[in-house]
């Protein structure tokens, strides 16, 4: 069984919509998910990292604690979510099991992919997931998110995972097959769309506001979430994952909308910080350190001669080679307290001078842009 259509891509974010998952009367379709397990279980063996996206949470929950969805009120909801996610999470961990796969639960809200300080939390941790072969299940943490504080649905929010980890595709699984040139339940004439290379107006107002029974998102949000993804220079497949083995069907020409990424995630990711005005401070950093960097390495503390400039992890820092020129840009991992207590200290001291322990790096080669190399 070869994996044609996927092999190009390494990291693969796979949103599972509700509606897929959840039958009308609130039960898990576990023969459904034992198919797509055997799918994520068929990447993994073929050296791709999968991460899932799904919904369901406040499906199950809802027939767990025998509510109706459609009139219960916020508190309702954020309770079934808290009972449904346990039940969704434990099924996932059961499928992927029978493969030997371990999953991991990671509830999100919109701060930790927003805010730099807790992006560079979330994007550690699933990093070292990935790199244990884990896959992360990731939901909105909605049992504590109310509106304001909401990304309101998850391709939104799968499209923000796939940027935060540099992903180079995004699945978005649902019950629609892809874009459509109008609304196929509507229109008989309505075209399937099967590749989209840059998202216009035209293409948003094809999306419509058509929207699915149990999920929440439609194909606008599909639309705007493949936006946010190829813009991080990650592809992004709208595909129906109505019928088993979901992603088998799609490496063997099965329907669905494919949106080109614009250049790839590292471009993407060190074209925006070399775009970010406010520099907070400046790193200066030994030769040794300036060779390691130029070599595609983290800046490790032991390499910091100089900290100039008052910020906080998460900020963009200027770093700064022996002879005084700017090498690059980049995420800090430390405050400027912090960073100075560290100069050049081993990392294995870390925890010892810091009195907690903390990161091993000082900027991680994954957040830094390098200008142009020093000589
Ligand atoms: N987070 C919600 C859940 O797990 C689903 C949101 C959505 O459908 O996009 O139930």
């Amino acid at each position: 069984m070869a994996v044609l259509a996927l092999s190009d891509y390494r990291r693969l974010v796979v949103k599972v919509g509700s509606s897929l998952l959840v039958d009308d009367n609130g039960q898990l379709n576990r023969n459904w998910l034992e198919t797509l397990a055997d799918d994520i279980a068929h990447l993994q063996a073929n050296g791709h990292e999968t991460l899932i996206v799904s919904s369901g949470a406040i499906a199950i929950g809802s027939s767990v604690l025998g509510l109706n969805k459609k009139r219960a009120r916020l508190e309702d909801l954020q309770a079934a979510a808290a009972a449904g996610q346990v039940q969704l999470v434990h099924a996932y961990q059961e499928v992927l099991g029978n493969h030997g796969i371990v999953a991991a639960q990671i509830l999100l809200t919109p701060d930790d992919t927003e805010n730099r300080r807790r992006f560079l939390n979330a994007r550690g941790t699933l990093g070292r997931l990935l790199e244990r072969s884990v896959i992360p299940i990731i939901n909105e943490n909605d049992t504590v998110a109310t509106e304001e504080i909401r990304y309101g649905d998850n391709d939104r929010l799968a499209a923000r995972v796939a940027q935060l980890v540099m992903a180079d595709a995004l699945i978005l699984l649902s019950d629609v097959d892809g874009l459509y040139s109008a609304d196929p339940g509507a229109n008989p004439d309505a075209k399937h769309i099967p590749e989209v290379g840059k998202i216009n107006g035209d293409i948003i107002a094809m999306a419509g506001e058509t929207r699915s029974d149990i999920g929440s998102g439609g194909m606008a949000t599909k639309v705007q979430a493949a936006r946010i993804a190829t813009h991080a220079g990650c592809s992004t497949i709208i595909a129906s994952g109505a019928i088993e083995h979901p992603l088998h069907a799609l490496s063997e020409n099965g329907r669905c909308t494919v949106f080109r990424a614009e250049g790839t995630p590292a471009t993407a990711r060190k074209q925006w910080l070399a775009g970010v005005l406010e520099v907070r401070g400046e790193i200066r950093i030994d030769q040794g350190a300036a060779q390691a960097l130029q070599n595609g390495n983290s800046l490790l503390p032991v390499g910091v001669v100089e900290v100039i400039g008052n910020f906080r992890r998460g900020d963009v820092v200027t770093v700064v080679g022996p002879s005084g020129k700017e090498l690059g840009r980049g995420l800090t991992e430390y405050s400027d307290t912090d960073a100075l207590r560290l100069r050049g200290c081993q990392s294995e001291q870390i925890e010892e001078r810091l009195g907690y322990r903390a990161r091993s790096v000082m900027i991680h080669r994954d957040e830094l842009v390098l200008f142009e190399s020093d000589s």
